[in-house]
């Protein structure tokens, strides 16, 4: 712990961590230290890490990223910080992201922008930025991350790390402050598979406290990462590899499924007619439900309050205009636009029956194939302010991303190679529940 503490300090300049709590972390330690002198330490017992800050944590400050919860200490555990507690894993802090979640670059923080460890002026994608520079400088062997549209995969693929988003429904999202309910996935950012699946297997199972959460068993995926992977389908999804995709990104992404063909998959292409509507879809959903969400930051329950209102509606209007950033405003802006009685129809009802047919699209491909695969980001990672004023721009780097949340699919990105000097991410789509495919396919190829 106290290396990694050390470690912490040396890469402060990274701006990957917005709360780091030396004193809780190791007090942790000794605890840990005691169970494995008792015999009772199980296999993440003592092993440092760093939450996304957007699991709520008792008694250490959660502040999504965002002004609007700079004082905010929540009085319980989220179910996934419970879980790593239980298993004895020691959490140095809170990592940096996107306010609520809302980014693809991680410059969408109230507490900064992080930076890329592999190019300082670069971002280290979003939103769970900080978590995936924490592990690529080597502060912590893994990180919890949250992913509704990409926020696990794509920082880990510019981060040069492995990342995991599970199915939804199989980590609990209790504890976990909602962005979009319905694509909301907690998961892990991890140096490899293997370590990925360690964590996994922890966060992972039923949970009373969310009503979403799958009520079945987890499967044993450490028993199958030796698997070999000789038989395996994989569809290449050729949008994937479609416009907009740099061409050294992709050709990285061509020599990795070579390299998986080698170890005995075949590979067939596969059309998911459409994926081009993914982004257009994503960006309805989820700013919809993202508006209903953060109704709830009031300035009356908890959270920042305005001084001095006139009015109880002014109180309202100032508290959330003074401590949401640009981004979140133009989300709750966009949502209650698409939620409102002239435009349901047009906007929110269609992008659900576009949800439909991406989910539909994914049941037919894997009528004939095992996993589907593609680059997980169209380009390596951008400079720091590149796309910051052009909010569509900044959207399309989700565009191989945000389908897989629509499903409710797992999905992992594997670190592939390098374009330009810059890591590049595999991205693999299973079907419901098979994340041990994933991490066995992960395991083998790395
Ligand atoms: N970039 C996407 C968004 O801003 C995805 C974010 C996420 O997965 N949390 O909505």
């Amino acid at each position: 712990t106290d290396a990694f503490l050390a470690r912490a300090e040396q890469h402060a300049g990274l701006n990957s961590l917005i709360t780091l709590d030396a004193e809780r972390a190791r007090a942790a330690a000794c605890v840990a230290d005691q169970r494995r002198a008792a015999g009772t330490a199980a296999r993440l017992t003592g092993v440092p890490f760093v939450h996304k800050d957007i699991f709520c944590t008792k008694g250490l400050r959660t502040t999504c990223g965002s002004k609007v919860l700079a004082n905010f200490v929540p009085p319980y555990d989220a179910h996934v910080a419970e879980q790593l507690d239980q298993a004895g894993a020691v959490t140095l802090g809170k990592a940096n992201c996107d306010e609520f979640a809302m980014g693809s670059s991680n410059e969408n923080s109230a507490y900064g922008a992080v930076r890329n460890p592999w190019d300082r002026d670069r971002v280290p994608g979003g939103s769970s930025g900080g978590s995936a520079a924490a592990v690529a400088a080597g502060i912590v062997p893994f990180a919890t991350g949250t992913d509704t549209g990409g926020s696990i995969r794509q920082p880990a693929a510019f981060c040069g790390i492995t990342g995991l988003k599970p199915t939804y429904g199989r980590v609990s999202r209790y504890g976990m402050v909602a962005y979009a309910s319905s694509l909301d996935c907690g998961g892990v950012l991890a140096r490899s598979a293997a370590d990925c699946a360690e964590v996994f297997r922890v966060i992972a199972g039923p949970d009373v406290r969310d009503a979403t959460c799958a009520n079945r068993p987890v499967d044993d995926v450490m028993a199958t990462l030796d698997q070999p992977l000789r038989g395996l389908r994989i569809g290449v999804a050729t949008p994937y590899f479609g416009s907009g995709v740099d061409e050294g990104v992709g050709a990285t992404a061509q020599q990795a499924l070579k390299h998986l063909e080698e170890l005995g998959a075949t590979l067939v292409d596969i059309p998911l007619p459409n994926a081009h509507h993914a982004i257009a879809a994503y960006y309805v959903i989820a700013p919809a439900e993202a508006s209903s969400n953060l109704a709830r930051y009031d300035g009356v329950r908890y959270g920042h309050r305005s001084a001095d209102p006139r009015s109880l509606d002014d109180l309202y209007s100032r508290s959330r205009a003074e401590s949401f950033g640009a981004e979140v405003q133009r989300r709750i802006l966009v949502g209650t636009y698409v939620l409102s009685a002239g435009y349901y129809d047009a906007y929110y009802l269609r992008a659900q029956k576009v949800r439909r047919l991406i989910a539909a699209d994914f049941a037919a491909a894997f009528a004939g194939v095992d996993l589907i695969a593609g680059p997980t980001t169209p380009t390596v990672a951008f400079k720091i302010g590149e796309k910051s004023d052009d909010a569509l721009a900044m959207y399309a780097a989700d565009v191989n991303t945000v389908a897989v949340n629509l499903a409710g699919l797992p999905a992992i990105s594997l670190p592939a190679g390098f374009s330009q000097g810059l890591p590049v991410g595999l991205q693999l789509i299973a079907p419901a529940f098979a994340e041990g495919r994933l991490l066995n396919v992960g395991h083998q190829y790395q």
